[in-house]
C-alpha cells in the first residue's frame, strides 16, 4: 500500500493510474477507523480499479475546540486496516498541503443550514472546503461517503454539481454494532456501559413512526440521551429521521429512512 504525504506524490499517482485507463475511488476519513470505514473502501473496491483513502481530521469543520484536539487518533491501526482491506494508497497531508489548495465559492441553497449546519455553527463551511480541497489533490473518479452523515452526503453532492468537479459521489449504508449504535470513531468515548446500551438510540429511532415524536423524544431522554434535534426531513424525494445529542457528553448522530 502507497503512502503519499503531499499533493503533488498523490496527484501523480492518480495520473499515471488514469493514463492506464483505471477509475479512480476515494474515501475521504478523518482516521481512527472501524468497520464503517472499511465498508467504504469496499464499495470502492466494487465500483473503481484503484483505491485510495485519505486520513486528515480537519480542523476547520470542528466548532468545538476540544472536540478536534480531543479527536482520537491510531495512525498504525488504521495503516493496518486499510492494509488488510486492500486500500491501494493512503493519503496523509498535513495541514500546509491541505491550504495551498484552491477553495470554492458554493451556494448549498440551504441543505447546510437545518440540523447538523444549525447546531454546528461553521461545520459544512469546514467540510465543503477540505472535500474540496481534497477532491482537488486527488482528483478521483468516484468518492464514497457513508450515509452516517447523511447531510454531508447531501452537501458534499450540491457542492459538486456547483462546482462541476468530474467525480461521482456515492453513498454507503450505515454500518451498526451489534446492538444497534451507528458504529463512530467517537463511540470509544462511551463508557463500556453506556456502549453496551447505547443500541436505544436506533431501537428509538425505529419505533418513531408509531409512537410519534414525543413518545420518541421521552424514550431518548429516559435513557440519558440529551436530544439536540429529532427531525424528519426529506432529501432527494426519501423521508429520512435525524437525530443528534449527546451521551455521556459524547455528541452522536444517526438516522434512519422512514417509509
Ligand atoms: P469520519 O472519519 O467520521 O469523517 O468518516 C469518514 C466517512 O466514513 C464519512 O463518509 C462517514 O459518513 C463514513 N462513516 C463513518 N461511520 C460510518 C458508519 N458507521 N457506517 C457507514 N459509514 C460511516
Amino acid at each position: 500500500m502507497e503512502i503519499f504525504k503531499t499533493n503533488s506524490e498523490v496527484a501523480a499517482y492518480v495520473k499515471a493510474k488514469k493514463a492506464l485507463g483505471k477509475k479512480v475511488g476515494f474515501v475521504p476519513t478523518m482516521g481512527f477507523l472501524h468497520e464503517g470505514h472499511m465498508s467504504l473502501v469496499a464499495m470502492s473496491k466494487q465500483t473503481a480499479d484503484v483505491t485510495i483513502t485519505s486520513i486528515y481530521v480537519n480542523p476547520s469543520q470542528f466548532n468545538d475546540k476540544g472536540d478536534f484536539l480531543s479527536y482520537p487518533k491510531n495512525e498504525e491501526r488504521d495503516l493496518l486496516l486499510l492494509r488488510q482491506n486492500g486500500c491501494d494508497a493512503v493519503y496523509m497531508p498535513d495541514v500546509d498541503q491541505i491550504e495551498q489548495m484552491p477553495l470554492c465559492d458554493v451556494d448549498l441553497e440551504g441543505v447546510d443550514e437545518e440540523m447538523e449546519g444549525e447546531f454546528r455553527p461553521g461545520h459544512f463551511k469546514g467540510v465543503v472546503e477540505v472535500v474540496y480541497r481534497l477532491f482537488t489533490a486527488v482528483n478521483p473518479d468516484i468518492a464514497i461517503f457513508g450515509e452516517k452523515d447523511y447531510q454531508q452526503l447531501m452537501v458534499i453532492q450540491k457542492m459538486v454539481e456547483q462546482t462541476r468537479l468530474p467525480v461521482r459521489i456515492v453513498g454507503a449504508p450505515i454500518v451498526r454494532e451489534p446492538n444497534g449504535l451507528a458504529k463512530s470513531s467517537r463511540n470509544v468515548r462511551l463508557s463500556e456501559n453506556a456502549f453496551k446500551e447505547a443500541g436505544f438510540i436506533y431501537t428509538a429511532l425505529k419505533q418513531y413512526t408509531s409512537v410519534g415524536e414525543s413518545a420518541t423524544k421521552s424514550t431518548l431522554k429516559s435513557k440519558n440521551f440529551d436530544v439536540e434535534y429529532l427531525r424528519l426531513y426529506t432529501f432527494n424525494e426519501s423521508q429520512r429521521l435525524f437525530v443528534a445529542g449527546y451521551l455521556e457528553g459524547v455528541r452522536l448522530i444517526d438516522n434512519i429512512l422512514v417509509d
